[in-house]
């Protein structure tokens, strides 16, 4: 990992150097061909965008009339590109069977501590969920447990919940890993691991047999504001169709401020701070919080829903069979609760992922205009990212073309509307010959390659290539660089840090007209041209040794050479 990112860090300020010095392509390997169908049109993104952003779409969030304006639109819009349908029963949708869940009417939440009685808020103090199959939680005075940072990692030697039975019994949980604060350690330091993910938390204090989970927010690990978590919380929750639901899913989870942790332990005779540092440390073990007992009680409303994928694809001129998939996320959050304080309830989801929609549009319309590639192009526009990656695991666990024969997963997230940048970025350090090859492809533009630099928000586990790279299919998430034309490292950083602050998740998340559209152009065209380097060779992109995700990958390299 890390000879990795001193490679491509040296690589990136060599070719900066060169950048400055040169024009964008003009650089003296910069010998590329042009992009049929009169290059990446700015004018095409910015119409997609408006479309898609329009508060007609209502915030595409699944399940609502937002839904099918939106993939009416990018179906219609692949048609005119030149595609054909490659979802169910030769149409362009590939129907997502869900599980939908929402709180219906008030939450009553209280901690009952040595101090007494603490009414809770939902959305102020706490911020809970359910995806259990049932329809109302009633949790009384269940005792409450910590479970430090909830990880069992027998890999590592580390588990939180040795000699712990919190069956029936709720954890509370930190978020991230135990050495992102030092830095340094068995769980990549600032990097986030999967057991950093609020998913797995979860996912373990089920195995454990827990009543409900409770995760501390603290901005800086999560790598958002509570906002992002009230906000992501407060309409329906998801999942795909479980036979095991009931023993996949905690009856009740969620998130507590930070405060209302401190305040938590400290009337349980404990220093949340201390309690924290002493988690971070090998041999930690949970424990209960003396006298401290919690009661939540909410109704559910449920239902089974179908969401939809889109699917167009351009069968390949010579290997059909083999397929390039390019990818990006339809949905966004819809219309929210609470408005901002200009009166938007509307998350019109612009940067995040309407720029990434718009884009395979784009990409779509160019392939189809020039010569025809070896192996086929499929276009997957997927729904339900932002609920868990539903609609990615959804394909992946329903395939639409074979996964052994499925070249890679080129996913893309978020382009910048800041600026034109120098270079070009993936999120995660993925361990894949993808990467390698999105950083020569940029090298041959002049634009260099900057890896993630905040492995710490964990993003290699957190878009839909990772469904992909579960079923080991070789796959990345391409996003924006962050050194700016015009601004620098500097000004990339700042902006970025600024949308995350102010409108990631939130409605003011908004496309406009001022859009400088230099950057996603040129983003675009470098997937456009890995796209298309992908799509006529011979070769398979790898994971790479120490992969997590290489063992599922070597099983299809054999049932290709067994084919053959
Ligand atoms: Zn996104």
């Amino acid at each position: 990992m890390k000879s990795v990112f001193a490679a491509s860090l040296f690589l990136s300020l060599l070719l900066c150097a060169a950048c400055s010095q040169a024009p964008e392509g003009a650089g003296a390997d910069a010998i590329i061909a042009a992009v049929p169908g009169g290059d990446i049109s700015a004018d095409n993104l910015a119409q997609s965008l408006r479309v898609l952003t329009s508060d007609e779409f209502e915030g595409r969030a699944p399940d609502t009339p937002g839904e099918e304006k939106t993939v009416e639109y990018i179906a219609a819009r692949f048609a005119e590109a030149g595609l054909e349908p490659a979802g169910d029963d030769g149409g362009w949708m590939q129907q997502v069977a869900l599980e939908r869940s929402e709180i219906d009417g008030p939450v009553a939440a209280r901690f009952t501590t040595r101090a007494g009685v603490r009414e809770l808020v939902q959305g102020e103090d706490i911020a809970v969920e359910t995806l259990y199959p049932h329809d109302r939680v009633d949790l009384r005075d269940v005792p409450l447990m910590f479970a430090g940072y909830g990880i069992t990692a027998p890999e590592l030697g580390w588990d939180d919940y040795a000699g712990l039975d919190v069956t029936d019994k709720i954890v509370v949980v930190l978020v991230n890993d135990p050495d992102f604060e030092s830095g340094e350690g068995d769980f990549g330091g600032r990097a986030m691991t999967y057991y950093g993910r609020w998913t797995y938390k979860y996912e373990e204090a089920a195995r454990r047999g827990a009543a409900g989970a409770l995760i501390v927010h603290e901005t800086e690990p999560a790598a958002y504001p509570w906002a992002t978590v009230r906000n992501g919380r407060n309409g329906p929750q998801y999942d795909i169709v479980r036979k095991d639901a009931a023993s996949h899913h905690l009856p009740m989870r969620g998130w507590m401020q930070r405060e209302v942790a401190e305040r938590l332990f400290r009337e349980s005779g404990l220093d949340f701070d201390a309690e924290k540092r002493a988690a971070q440390v090998r041999g930690f073990t949970g424990y209960p919080l003396a006298g401290a007992s919690a009661s939540l009680a909410f109704d559910v409303r449920r239902g089974r829903i179908a969401s939809r994928n889109v699917a167009g694809i351009l069968p390949g001129a010579e290997r059909p069979e083999e397929t390039v998939i390019l990818s990006g996320h339809w949905d966004s959050y819809g219309v929210i609760a609470d408005a901002d304080d200009r009166g938007d309830r509307i998350v019109n989801g612009a940067v995040d992922n309407a720029t990434a929609i718009a884009s395979l549009i784009e990409i779509a319309r160019v392939f189809a205009a020039g010569p025809r590639p070896a192996r086929s192009l499929l276009f997957l526009a997927v729904t339900a990212e932002e609920s868990g990656l539903l609609g990615a695991r959804y394909y992946a666990a329903n395939p639409l073309r074979p996964l052994d024969t499925t070249v890679a997963d080129l996913n893309m997230e978020m382009w910048s509307p800041d600026g034109p940048t120098r270079d070009i970025s993936s999120w995660g350090v993925g361990k894949v010959s993808l990467e390698r090859d999105l950083i020569e492809t940029a090298r041959r533009e002049g634009r260099g390659y900057t890896p993630d630099e905040n492995l710490e928000a964990g993003l290699f586990y957190r878009a839909d290539h990772f469904a992909f790279a579960q079923a080991g299919v070789p796959s990345i998430t391409i996003g924006p660089g962050v050194d700016q034309v015009d601004g620098g490292v500097a000004g990339g950083k700042a902006a970025r840090a600024a949308y995350f602050e102010r409108c990631y998740h939130q409605p003011c998340d908004e496309f406009s007209d001022d859009w400088d559209m230099r950057g996603p152009v040129a983003d675009t065209r470098t997937v456009y041209r890995l796209a298309a380097d992908l799509a006529n060779r011979g070769d398979w992109p790898q994971w790479d040794e120490g992969s997590e995700f290489r063992a599922e990958r070597e099983k299809s390299a054999a049932a290709r050479a067994a084919s053959n």
